[in-house]
């Protein structure tokens, strides 16, 4: 029997390739977006069901489920993938944005979760595939919100995981670095405007500007293709691994989070984040 995936922020980016991407595997998808308007990036196929799908709307999570049910009989990976990156200085920003940034990018992410899981447990299988970020492993200047959002997803998905192994379903992670080529970066800009500026921070964004613009030219040009494979790896390998990172540009800032002492990691990020 063909196997379903139902994907959530499917109108651009990460979301749309890799529903184009397990179509062309053979899989039925449901693509889910909160406009069914915006499907332009989405292939035109009998085993690709667009439904319409708002992460802050229970209801609407509730329904694109049944429809994916009732469609295909069955779903066996969700890819929680909706999410954005508030950008900006943590003082300017207020409590609703700092709100808005955890009700898509974690309570978001939940309420998929809990809506799917009756379903899994009913057939002691499924698995839950949280689209993370580096910055989900590391606390990246001027995005302290996002960081903290995904710090959120990695230690919810991480505890989840071992609730739901003996049940037979997985919980795992993609931690993507820079993809120029989504919607993300230009996206951050515009939630950046949420953002108050306050004058005091200016030299320290002024240097930090630079910093990121020369980490834009470090993004590996191929990460959607390496992020969609991740993904599908994640699927399909059997395994209970918790965390993919496919891409090479933060692989250094993760290795010296994950393989060396505190003092080292905080040596080598003052490199990059405090400039002399
Ligand atoms: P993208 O092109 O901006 O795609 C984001 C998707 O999330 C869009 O489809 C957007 O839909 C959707 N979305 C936002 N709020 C939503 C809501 N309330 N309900 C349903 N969908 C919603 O960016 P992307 O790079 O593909 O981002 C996908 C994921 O990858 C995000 O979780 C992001 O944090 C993560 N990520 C991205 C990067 C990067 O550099 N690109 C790096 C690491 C991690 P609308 O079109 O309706 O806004």
């Amino acid at each position: 029997m063909k196997k379903t995936v139902l994907i959530t922020g499917t109108s651009s980016g990460f979301g749309a390739a890799t529903a184009n991407y397990f179509a062309a595997q053979g899989w039925n998808v449901i693509a889910t977006m909160r406009d069914t308007r915006k499907d332009q990036n989405i292939g035109k196929s009998e085993n690709i069901l667009i439904s319409q799908l708002d992460v802050q709307d229970k209801n609407s999570i509730d329904k694109a489920i049944e429809e994916g049910i009732n469609q295909f009989g069955n779903i066996d990976v969700v890819v929680n993938n909706a999410g954005y990156g508030l950008f900006g200085i943590f003082e300017g920003a207020s409590r609703e944005a700092v709100q808005a940034q955890f009700d898509v990018n974690v309570f978001g992410a939940m309420d998929v979760t809990r809506a799917i899981l009756p379903h899994f447990r009913s057939k002691r299988s499924g698995i839950i595939i949280n689209i993370s970020s580096g910055a989900g492993a590391i606390g990246f200047p001027m995005a302290s919100i996002y960081s903290a959002s995904k710090f959120a997803l990695e230690g919810w998905t991480e505890g989840l995981r071992y609730e739901l192994a003996s049940l037979g379903i997985a919980a795992k992670i993609i931690e993507p670095g820079g993809a120029p080529q989504t919607s993300f970066m230009s996206r951050m800009g515009d939630e950046g405007l949420a953002i108050q500026q306050i004058g005091d921070y200016l030299p320290f964004l002024e240097q930090i500007g630079k910093v990121y613009n020369g980490m834009q030219g470090t993004a590996d040009a191929d990460a959607v293709e390496k992020v969609v494979h991740a993904i599908f790896e994640a699927a399909t390998d059997g395994t209970d691994r918790l965390r993919y990172s496919p891409t090479d540009d933060i692989k250094p800032i993760l290795d010296a989070r994950r393989n060396t002492s505190e003092e080292k990691y905080q040596a080598f990020t003052n490199t990059i984040f405090l400039p002399k």
